[in-house]
């Protein structure tokens, strides 16, 4: 009995969690002379995958700098960045059958603009190369055996020789976030650091933001603590019912993980493309040519009408009724100063639901990262957001789910290859 369940239930790498790591590594390791089994709790893999970059998949960098992460030691990061990098990562993809396009700020999305495509091709090399994906497949304990690992799962008890952890974090709850990698890799002595849903959209006092929500300006976000400047981003920001959101802010949120929101203001630059004083100037160019409109249109063609609208409420003492060509010279330089110094207070921000990725993770300090073999426990290995590593919005955190996966992939096949 014992000797058909390891017949038909051994493998030489157990891989648990099938998303962006992990299928990764399934590519990587399969067809290389090692039999590979992936383990996936949800009744689908690349769950997560399918909703990055609204569905579009960001899915790298050409930036990817060792700066671009965080974490207790970020530094971590740097070997398998740098040993599949974001041309490394461009060449995977395009021998799967994923061409990609730059867009701004060096920007990687697949050609087809479908996160769908990703997902399938990922899981068509995988199996082509002879890999088992198995999904309702959630691991629930790996136990050191022989050498290698059993590992139960309900989709039955495996035997491994060696086993990747690729479970991904918290963020993103509603697509398969959860603790469980933390829980495996506690289980086997690890230690986990404090994890703060990371990459989210920010709250705050919500009265102005609410009479806008739904609109969207191109401006620039200043992050600060008590006056001084945290973080800054330019690009898109969104104002919702609660808050903020939109690319730029997202960038910027990762500065109030693990803090004390009340301490921090968002300050926004509504009309980045002007200094204060040229804006002034153009305001009263508007207020010469559009005389005759009536105040709720003075900004329309800057920025929304609604955003417009809410900015001349809380800068002026006047109805917006009233006609544009009244304005005196002080209404201006109020509307010009409030347009570039639009401050929201922190309250807070959302929650795991909500979030891109996982500030904090397995220590990172308990991993060779050369390998990302644990010290701890030999044959076991960890890829991608489980480990302490986060990176910046813009690809940062695929790319790193893609490095670190292959790289412990290639360890894996390094290791098995050393020890026959
Ligand atoms: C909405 C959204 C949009 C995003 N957009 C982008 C983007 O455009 N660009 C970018 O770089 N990053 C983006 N990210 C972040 C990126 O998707 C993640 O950082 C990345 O997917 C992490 O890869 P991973 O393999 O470590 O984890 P995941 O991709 O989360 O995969 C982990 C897998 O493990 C499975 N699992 C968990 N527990 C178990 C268990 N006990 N047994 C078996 N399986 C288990 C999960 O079901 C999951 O499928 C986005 C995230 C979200 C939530």
């Amino acid at each position: 009995m014992e000797k058909t369940f390891r017949k038909q239930n051994q493998w030489d790498l157990a891989i648990v969690g099938g998303g962006a790591a992990g299928l990764a590594a399934a590519v990587s390791a399969a067809g290389a002379g090692c039999s590979v089994v992936v383990l996936e709790k949800q009744s689908r893999v690349g769950k997560k995958l399918l909703a990055a970059g609204n569905g579009r998949c960001n899915f790298s960098n050409t930036r990817t700098d060792v700066g671009r992460y965080h974490g207790n030691d970020p530094e971590f990061a740097r070997f398998a960045l740098t040993k599949f990098d974001c041309e490394e990562n461009i060449r995977f993809f395009e021998e799967i059958g994923i061409p990609a396009v730059e867009e701004e700020e060096g920007r990687i999305y697949p050609l087809s603009g479908q996160a769908a495509a990703v997902v399938d091709m990922l899981r068509l090399a995988a199996e082509s190369r002879g890999a088992k994906l198995l999904t309702d497949a959630a691991v629930s304990s790996i136990i050191p055996q022989n050498g290698g690992f059993s590992v139960r799962s309900e989709a039955g008890r495996f035997y491994a020789e060696k086993v990747i952890i690729a479970c991904g974090g918290k963020a993103g709850s509603e697509l398969g976030g959860c603790e469980d990698g933390y829980k495996l890799l506690a289980g086997l002595g690890h230690k986990i650091t404090a994890t703060a849903p990371a990459l989210v959209k920010v709250k705050t006092d919500p009265r102005l933001p609410r009479a806008m929500k739904g609109q969207r300006v191109r401006g620039s976000v200043r992050l600060r603590r008590k006056g001084e400047t945290v973080a800054e981003s330019r690009g898109e920001l969104l104002f919702t019912d609660y808050g903020l959101s939109g690319i730029a802010l997202m960038e910027v949120s990762r500065y109030l993980c693990f803090h004390d929101p009340s301490d921090y203001t968002l300050d926004l630059d509504l009309l980045p493309a002007f200094d204060e004083e040229d804006l002034n100037e153009e305001l009263k160019r508007r207020r010469h040519r559009l005389g005759g409109l009536i105040l709720e249109h003075f900004l329309t063609g800057l920025i929304p009408k609604k955003v417009g609208m809410t900015v001349l409420k809380e800068a002026l003492a006047v109805k917006l009724s009233g006609k544009c060509g009244r304005l005196s010279d002080a209404d201006l330089s109020a509307a010009a100063h409030l347009l570039k110094n639009f401050s929201l207070p922190v309250t807070g921000t959302l929650s795991w639901r909500d979030a891109q990725v996982t500030a904090g993770g397995a220590d990172t300090a308990d991993f060779d990262e050369k390998t990302m073999m644990s010290r701890l426990v030999p044959g076991l290995y960890a890829a991608g957001e489980v480990l302490d590593i986060d990176g910046d919005c813009g690809g940062f955190n695929l790319q790193w789910a893609w490095s670190s996966g292959r790289l412990a992939a290639s360890s894996v096949l390094k290791a098995l290859e050393e020890e026959r």
